[in-house]
């Protein structure tokens, strides 16, 4: 048995098929005997792939359907035609010439820098793509062995992610990646059981027959008929279990810790509204912005505001106005030349530089707001110092927006939380970008999962520090970070003093279990295991112990 992090919950058993790496390049054999024949060749190529991800845009939904519309343009583009035609009159042989022909855009689209050099990777998809039409090697992404499958890889990257069909994908193992990374995150609003961090997943071949459980992250390879039986039969009593819990969030003493959803795409609202929850704690309003080129209007903000407060009803919904800038730049916002644009002007600080982006903002949620019902709360994410906090809140309050918080997201926030506190009306610890800037490790790199692992007992002095800030000022304070919806770290917060937990819709159950076993005392006592482990493994392992 291998195994590695288990970051979504299930068991499932079944034949390995893995991600098909990139094609490599022969050899450069050079001149083609017939030039003519090679291009039409190339044309064909491309053709095809344009074909075949265009009939995934069409399967995909929402956000993913534009990306990948996006992406089987590129394919079409006649400069790129005659390009490779050059690229072969100059002597190359076809699939050099079609990587060169590739490699000349992709050098343009990163010299344009900002949201250009962005698509620099769906480029490099496309050419990869197109080589391995011609060299008549597996397509490489997610493959299509015509049967379900444990899809294995090395990592998953975001435009693979957006295409998986849970009817086709059993489970999904990876080598890399930790708790926080994209595959976890939606392998968590997908359902379907996922291992992350596995070194086993880089010997396992297709066909083998592998028994994963996205809960304990074991992995078994090829597994005992019995071994199987009661793996599902583990996992049929914990979906029973789950299945029963029902209801807002309570440690086994009925002390009250709020579980609301994450929602960050038009397409999840009707699945979020349904899912037995007390509210929205994090709207990411990013989805309304992302893929345009206008910013849009009021009346186009005040609709989209309206059907998530209707969805709602009378429950509570946290909307966090616009966090535009490094991970999620914004093809209308100027970024400029940035660096380094985690630390560059991102979140709440792009608001002095366009401050009536921030008071649209504001004055289409007030305006949705006054015609629902639902008890909306609106944060600002990446707010760094007590006076960032209290002009937020001041502003919102002026919108006529009655509670106005911040997220604690920068280490300086969560050191002065008091003070942050005393100036708005709640928090809300975004522990992915925390955990990024307090290890100083970029969320988007795998290769640092280990620095980002949720559990690392800095980030959690952290955390601790700005719960007793909220009890000291008697304010509310959640985690809406990906971390929430771990169900022996939800035990942890709750023992911290975190009043409420944001997750995805799926994770609500696991979670809500967990802490109804637990009471508050128990929780207190976790807490401490887990502060005064030496690293993050032996928090987690500490935890894992005392509770099972
Ligand atoms: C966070 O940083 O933890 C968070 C919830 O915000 P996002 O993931 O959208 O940056
Ligand atoms: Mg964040």
């Amino acid at each position: 048995m291998s195994g590695g992090i288990g970051v979504s919950t299930g068991v499932a058993a079944g034949p390995v098929a893995r991600l098909a790496a990139p094609p490599e390049l022969p050899e450069d054999s050079g001149q083609e005997p017939d030039p003519a024949g090679a291009a039409e060749r190339a044309s064909a190529a491309l053709e095809a792939v344009a074909a075949e991800l265009e009939s995934r845009a069409e399967r995909a939904g929402d956000t993913a359907s534009a990306v990948l519309f996006a992406q089987a343009m590129m394919p079409r583009d006649p400069a790129l035609q005659s390009k490779i035609a050059d690229e072969l009159a100059a002597g190359r042989s076809l699939p050099h010439a079609v990587a060169a022909a590739f490699g000349g855009f992709r050098a343009a689209l990163e010299a344009a820098g900002g949201y250009l050099a962005e698509r620099a990777a769906d480029l490099d998809d496309v050419a990869n793509r197109v080589v391995a039409n011609l060299l008549g090697l597996p397509m490489p992404g997610i493959p299509a062995p015509g049967h379900p499958f444990v899809l294995v890889a090395e990592d998953l990257a975001p435009a693979d992610t957006a295409m998986l069909d849970r009817e086709r994908v059993l489970a999904i193992v990876t080598e890399r990646g930790g708790p926080t990374s994209h595959t976890a995150i939606l392998a968590k609003s997908l359902g379907i059981p996922a291992v992350v961090g596995c070194p086993a997943a880089r010997d396992l071949t297709d066909g083998t027959t592998v028994l994963v459980d996205g809960g304990t992250g074991a992995v078994v390879i090829s597994p005992s008929v019995d071994e199987v039986a009661r793996a599902q039969e583990r996992a049929a009593a914990l979906a029973r279990a789950l299945a029963g819990s029902v209801g807002p969030g309570r440690t086994a003493d009925g002390v009250a810790v709020a579980l609301l959803v994450n929602l960050g795409a038009e397409g999840e609202l009707a699945a979020a509204a349904s899912a037995d929850s007390e509210g929205v704690g994090l709207l990411r309003t990013e989805f309304l912005y992302l893929n345009r080129t206008t910013v849009p209007t009021v009346d186009e903000q005040v609709h989209a505001y309206s059907a998530v407060f209707a969805a709602f009803g009378d429950r509570k919904v946290v909307v966090r106005t616009l966090d535009a800038g490094a991970d999620k730049p914004l093809a209308f916002v100027d970024h400029g030349d940035e660096p380094n644009p985690a630390l560059g002007v991102r979140g709440y600080r792009l608001a002095n530089r366009h401050p009536a982006m921030l008071t649209d903002q504001l004055t289409a949620i007030a305006t949705a707001a006054s015609n629902h019902d639902a008890d909306v709360w609106v944060m600002a994410p990446m707010v760094s110092t007590p006076a960032e906090a209290a002009a937020f809140a001041e502003l919102a309050h002026t919108h006529g927006l009655a509670v106005a918080g911040t997220m604690v997201e920068v280490p300086a926030a969560a050191l002065r939380a008091r003070q942050v506190l005393e100036e708005c009306d709640f928090a809300s610890l975004g522990t992915n970008d925390l955990g990024q800037y307090t290890l100083a490790a970029d969320r988007m790199a795998s290769e640092l999962a280990g620095l980002l692992d949720p559990w690392q007992p800095a980030l959690l002095d952290l955390v601790a520090m700005t719960a007793r800030a909220g009890r000291e000022v008697g304010k509310p304070v959640g985690v809406c970070g990906e971390a929430a919806s771990d169900p022996l770290l939800a035990l942890v917060f709750a023992g911290l003093g975190v009043t409420s937990l944001s997750m995805a819709p799926t994770a609500l159950p696991a979670v809500r279990l967990s802490l109804a076993a637990h009471t508050l005392a128990d929780c207190e006592h976790l807490a401490e295991l887990a502060l005064t482990a030496r690293d993050a493994t032996e928090a987690r392992q500490r935890v894992a112990e005392a509770v099972h």
